[in-house]
């Protein structure tokens, strides 16, 4: 009996701590469920604001808000300088103010105007002397920034090898004086004051060299390339090599240019991935990354070829201190508005 009643109170006592070791794993999970949501909810509050300036606040561009973790796209947030930069990690680079208007992320449109050198035809390339075979060149006339030259010869081999078409460039670089032309001619033809099609001397992507028109010449016949069929590959893929459709169909009201089909801008690989995964035109990606400012909060870029980071430096009122990482790879790029954009290699 002693022996049976013993059995019984160790089966007890067993169960009884089964269920305080059932309560316990419930409590856990509960308070970290808790702790979660708390941390969500400080997420959503320290999300960076976008910083509107004036110029912006006229133009009424909304840029898109970028969600904070996709598969993609990240807040980069291992960044612990909020108080005070950690100089040992980081160089300082000094920017004058006209270096605002250099670099593959500059944006142009009627708002902002490229900056000339007066240098350009001196500093930009005859496309033909440095194009594949896999595609025309309209004539030497067509010259461009040699940073495009190698991607653009990778898109259009790869676009032969798996299509077998062959664009013609027609338009590279354009001078203000012939911006004035082609604005005019636009003009007389639609009798307006205006154009949608031609952008004003000084407001158009070509004066920068990174801005290219593709039309297509098939069997000694010229046509216009309109981006469907075979062609659409193109503008499918385009963002692997770093270019932009830049004149989309459904962002008129913030490009003030009608949708050109026809019409590449060059940016770079990494934010022409974003570009294109948020379908976002130039102006509102610009306006994006001056919510990613130095110091605060940068932006996490996963690409296909690795992981970046990206973060916006407002310039200074003569020269801008530009932070840039010591042991990391990195770019550095006006964007014709009001600061710098800092890309940096992560992997
Ligand atoms: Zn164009």
């Amino acid at each position: 009996m002693k022996k049976k009643r013993r059995k019984i109170r160790y089966g007890r006592l067993a169960f009884c701590i089964l269920v305080l070791v059932g309560l316990a794993v419930l409590i856990c999970f509960a308070a970290k469920g808790c702790i979660s949501l708390l941390r969500n909810d400080e997420k959503t509050d320290t999300k960076p604001k976008s910083q509107t300036s004036d110029e912006y606040s006229q133009q009424d561009i909304q840029a898109e808000r970028i969600p904070v973790e996709t598969e993609y796209c990240f807040d980069y947030e291992d960044i612990t300088f909020t108080e005070e930069i950690d100089a040992a990690a980081y160089d300082c680079v000094l920017k004058n103010n006209e270096d605002i208007g250099k670099g593959n992320l500059i944006l142009v449109n009627n708002d902002y105007q490229f900056a000339f050198t007066g240098t350009e035809e001196a500093d930009y390339l005859q496309l033909n002397l440095h194009s594949d075979d896999t595609y025309y060149v309209k004539d030497n006339t067509v010259l461009v920034n040699e940073i495009l030259i190698e991607p653009l010869n990778e898109m259009l081999d790869d676009f032969y090898a798996v299509k077998g078409r062959q664009i013609n460039v027609i338009s590279g670089y354009r001078s203000f004086e012939y911006q004035m032309q082609l604005y005019a001619e636009d003009l007389e033809l639609t009798g307006l004051d205006y154009s949608t099609l031609v952008a004003l001397p000084g407001s158009s992507e070509h004066h920068t060299g990174l801005a290219l028109d593709f039309g297509i010449l098939n069997n000694g016949e010229y046509y216009s390339y309109d981006g469907i069929g075979d062609e659409s590959w193109i503008n499918e893929n385009c963002h692997n090599y770093g270019f932009i459709l830049r004149y989309l169909e459904n962002k008129e009201d913030l490009t003030h240019i009608q949708y050109e089909s026809w019409h590449f801008r060059y940016i770079g690989e990494v934010h022409a991935f974003i570009v294109n995964y948020y379908n976002m035109c130039f102006e509102e990606y610009i306006n994006m990354l001056r919510a990613y400012e130095f110091g605060k909060r940068h932006l996490g870029i996963r690409t296909p070829n690795g992981d970046y980071e990206v973060y916006y430096v407002p310039s200074g009122v003569e020269q801008t201190e530009v932070f840039v990482p010591k042991n990391r790879e990195y770019e550095i790029s006006g964007n014709n508005v009001d600061g710098f954009i800092v890309t940096v290699a992560l992997s």
